[in-house]
């Protein structure tokens, strides 16, 4: 709905730029910058007001703050993206180190893990071992028994010597030691793959456990990088409705700046059509018109207190207030008796009036106009009410560009308000 209105306010101001325009010509825009004011000029669909102007600057003002303020937005939300493309580098980064760390450690339980299988085969054989020579060993006592049940006669008997008597002797004694020796041994060796066995079990389980906690963390940088990832993602929306936004907004601010110029223009020609369309007044038998478009008057004639010299005099003439540049007419019909120039072309310098001319229009009556940027007219040459002589400066004794416009009686100045329509 915001959008909606700016552009219906964005189509009411090219339709009104359009309205606008229609009643201006390439002549009249001619005629304007050449100062010379012609009839065609007034052929303008309606007046356009100061306020207008007003209006459509306070307008494209306010569209520039929106703009600037949603580049100040778009600013910290680049920021933001800044540093959250840093935060998610780190995290993969760490995420790296962490998986080859993971690599490593699940090498080492696999390692664990294949140690233990190793050991339980050790100890299975062992224990295998241990069951095969404890039943040999009871086969074997099993015969001595029948042996050991003949009497030493019988054995002397069976014997084919005496020293074959001793050696069976011997052989049933040898044999049971060699038995029991061998059993104590395979019950050393089972015992310790029983420990080799529960070590590799435990170290088994030991990586198993530190292979789980790096999966732990695996896992939580693998969230972290999804919530970054995601904020990423909506602080890049933002970034482009903003950047939307502020191109709208700044498309609406160069569309009022036009219609200001629009504006300013068609008002310009209301005040240029006011030399002739703004009428006459025959006073003395002369017939005055306003010496410039503007009707400011910043100080009247009269006693005043002088703004740069602060003393209470008569104010000779009557101060129109008008920008450097704007044209100044001869406000009636004459011949210009004097052109006094210290400072030609220049906005400020001199003293005094500074720039100024004298016109002569007869029965005594003369026009001063004074603070002149520039002259156009020399001494001895005749005007037209209406005619272009000079544009407004602020040379001499002054604070601001304005036309100091003076009429005189016989030698002696009059209120000059009197003498303009
Ligand atoms: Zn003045």
């Amino acid at each position: 709905m915001k959008v909606n209105s700016i552009v219906k306010r964005i189509s009411a101001a090219v339709i009104t730029g359009c309205m606008l325009l229609t009643g201006l010509t390439s002549s009249t825009s001619a005629a304007l910058t050449d100062g010379m004011i012609t009839d065609s000029i007034i052929s303008i669909k309606y007046k356009v007001s100061q306020e207008d102007i007003n209006r459509a600057k306070q307008e494209r003002d306010a569209a520039r703050r929106r703009a600037n303020e949603v580049n100040s937005r778009l600013n910290s939300l680049n920021g933001q993206q800044t540093e959250l493309n840093n935060e998610l580098a780190n995290l993969n980064q760490m995420s790296a180190e962490q998986r080859a760390q993971y690599e490593i450690i699940a090498g080492q339980l696999q390692a664990a893990l294949e140690a233990k299988q190793a050991a339980l085969e050790r100890f299975i054989a062992a224990q295998e071992n241990l069951e095969e020579k404890q039943e040999q060993f009871a086969n074997r006592v099993n015969a001595m028994f029948e042996f050991q049940n003949k009497s030493t006669l019988e054995v002397l008997l069976e014997s084919d010597s005496i020293a074959g008597f001793f050696t069976n002797l011997e052989i049933i004694a040898l044999i049971a030691d060699a038995d029991n020796q061998a059993i104590d041994e395979l019950q050393i060796a089972m015992d310790d793959a029983q420990l080799q066995a529960d070590a590799a079990m435990e170290e088994a389980d030991e990586m198993q456990r530190i292979a789980d906690a790096k999966q732990a963390e695996l896992d939580e940088l693998e969230r972290r990088i999804g919530v970054t990832t995601a904020a990423l993602e909506e602080v890049s929306t933002q970034i482009t409705s903003a950047e939307r936004e502020r191109d709208n907004l700044n498309a609406e601010a160069s569309r009022l700046d036009q219609r200001v110029r629009d504006l300013t223009r068609q008002y310009q020609v209301q005040q240029a059509q006011n030399y002739s369309g703004g009428g006459t007044k025959v006073v003395s038998g002369i017939s005055f018109t306003w010496p410039v478009a503007s009707r400011n008057i910043t100080s009247p004639y009269g006693y005043r207190i002088h703004p740069i010299s602060g003393v209470r005099k008569l104010h000779t003439g009557m101060d129109i207030g008008s920008s450097y540049g704007s044209t100044i007419v001869a406000a009636a019909s004459g011949t210009v008796i004097q052109v006094n120039l210290p400072v030609p072309g220049r906005n400020t310098g001199g003293s005094g009036y500074g720039n100024y001319l004298i016109i002569s229009h007869g029965n005594g009556v003369t026009t001063l106009y004074g603070h002149c940027r520039n002259i156009y007219v020399s001494s001895g040459q005749s005007v037209s009410r209406g005619q272009k002589i000079a544009e407004v400066g602020s040379t001499g004794s002054s604070t601001g560009p304005h036309l100091h416009f003076e009429v005189r009686v016989n030698g002696s100045t009059v209120n000059p308000r009197s003498y303009l329509p």
